[in-house]
């Protein structure tokens, strides 16, 4: 069956019928379009009583997708974009059971995902994660490098984990930890983060004066935070 587009009280409504028992209600993100599946002996009338039963719980769920910006969650499948240091990927899944590492095309800007027969979007989000945690690597030595330089001050040690912040910086021991998602963003973004955590060697808190050694040591870092939080 066809898709069929409905306006329902001023809301469009994506309507599929297909062979099912019930009918499903969503609203998908990230412009908070409404899909309703139906099963194929409904009557018009019917879908239409049912979502205008549920008229207040769809605007709700609108104004919570705009106003928290809700994205589509990633489902790491063939075309989606991806990134890497800031450059856009598009995703190509490639069936393998032998290669286990991620594939970079630079030229046709495709990032080839081997995956066994059966797999699961969180398995392929973790092989993608593991990628992005070796780039990391690879990269951190040389920055560490250039910022220990700069503030003047060495960890113990830097470590790279999935985490909510970007950084994050222990003061008893003096060890970094970054998170793994910086290496899709701007090199820069690396750097700045790096440099923010050195600070912290120096300054624990955000203070006024560990606001004044981040433009000392990063002078453009709140164009590059905007940056990083896009
Ligand atoms: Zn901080």
């Amino acid at each position: 069956m066809p898709k069929e587009t409905l306006i329902i009280e001023n809301i469009t409504v994506t309507l599929e019928r297909k062979n099912i028992k019930n009918m499903y209600l969503r609203i998908l993100p990230p412009n908070g379009d409404v899909k309703v599946n139906a099963p194929l002996f409904l009557s018009d009338e019917e879908i239409i009583n049912f979502v205008k039963s549920k008229k207040e719980w769809i605007l709700k769920k609108q104004r919570y997708i705009h106003e928290n910006d809700i994205k589509t969650p990633l489902k790491y499948v063939n075309g989606e974009t991806h990134y890497l240091w800031g450059k856009e990927y598009t995703l190509q899944l490639i069936k393998n059971d032998t290669i286990n590492h991620v594939l970079i095309d630079e030229t046709k800007s495709i990032i080839y995902l081997p995956i066994p027969q059966k797999t699961t979007i969180e398995k392929r989000k973790n092989l993608l994660d593991e990628f992005y945690r070796t780039e990391m690597k690879k990269a951190i030595p040389q920055v560490l490098d250039k910022c220990t330089k700069i503030v003047g001050k060495t960890p113990s040690e830097v470590k790279v984990r999935k985490m909510k912040n970007w950084g994050n910086c222990r003061y008893q021991d003096k060890r970094i930890t970054l998170n793994l998602n910086l290496a899709k963003k701007d090199p820069i973004c690396l750097e700045y983060v790096m440099i923010h955590e050195l600070c912290h060697l120096i300054e624990f808190n955000h203070s006024k004066k560990f606001k004044i050694l981040m433009d000392k040591y990063c002078p453009n870092w709140k164009e590059i935070k905007k940056r990083l939080n896009e």
